[in-house]
């Protein structure tokens, strides 16, 4: 039985084996814990591990949790918090999303962009957000083909109370070492492409616990790492 600060030694060892052989710099790659299925007293753990990042994929789960780590930590802690949406997003639930979430990654209709956009609350900053690329072309899957890249994410900068920071992929579980490692070649040349038209972004995010290497190799620069922290979800 690992405890997370053990999961969390091992996990940093990899990220940091990875940017070695890469000959990336270690600051190069953000670690984004991904906490779905996992209670508020986890969460509250992970924060006395020095975790201040969320990755969360249902919204009404997470909403729950944030309302129950509210009271289980200070306001002050509460404030520090940086949490991503990063589950497919249901159109009604954009406004939820766009008042309680720091980042959403998943973006990938003009509708949501939109809407996310409008329902920002004021007081708060432009909401952080990648767009989801479904870089295997699978039908079940959320998130546009590289091809329609160009003129979304225009469509998405030009929205004021969104900020473009990049953008989020989830290749297909059944990819062959090579095929994985082709994958994230074209989503790293399209980031780079991206990097040159709009000066806020600086975020690829790929690679989970088990691709973790592979992803930092293939050029990520935000890990989402769920069972590897935190165990096998049950
Ligand atoms: C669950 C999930 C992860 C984390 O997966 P692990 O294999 O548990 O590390 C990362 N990204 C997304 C979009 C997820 O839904």
């Amino acid at each position: 039985m690992f405890s997370i600060a053990d999961n969390l030694e091992n996990v940093r060892q990899s990220i940091k084996k990875a940017t070695i052989s890469a000959a990336r710099p270690l600051s190069s790659v953000r670690l984004l814990p991904v906490t779905k299925t996992r209670d508020a007293e986890t969460l509250y753990d992970a924060m006395s591990l020095g975790l201040n990042d969320f990755g969360e994929n249902y919204l009404n789960e997470a909403l729950e949790k944030q309302q129950a780590l509210a009271k289980l930590c200070s306001a002050q802690a509460f404030e520090q918090l940086c949490w991503h949406y990063i589950g497919p997003i249901q159109s009604n639930k954009t406004r939820l999303i766009a008042e309680n979430f720091d980042w959403v990654q998943s973006v990938d209709r003009l509708k949501l962009a939109q809407r996310l956009n409008e329902q920002r609350p004021n007081r708060r900053s432009a909401l952080n957000v990648l767009i989801q690329i479904n870089i295997n072309a699978e039908d079940t899957k959320s998130g546009i083909l590289l091809r329609d890249l160009d003129v979304f994410a225009a469509q998405v900068a030009g929205l004021p109370n969104l900020c473009l920071r990049g953008l989020m992929t989830l290749p297909k579980a059944s990819l062959s070492t090579t095929e994985l490692a082709h994958s994230y070649q074209l989503m790293a040349q399209a980031f780079e492409a991206l990097k040159q038209q709009y000066a806020t972004v600086d975020t690829l995010s790929m690679g989970m616990s088990a691709d973790l290497s592979e992803a930092i190799a293939g050029g990520a620069t935000m890990v989402r790492i769920g069972t590897a922290l935190f165990g096998e979800r049950v």
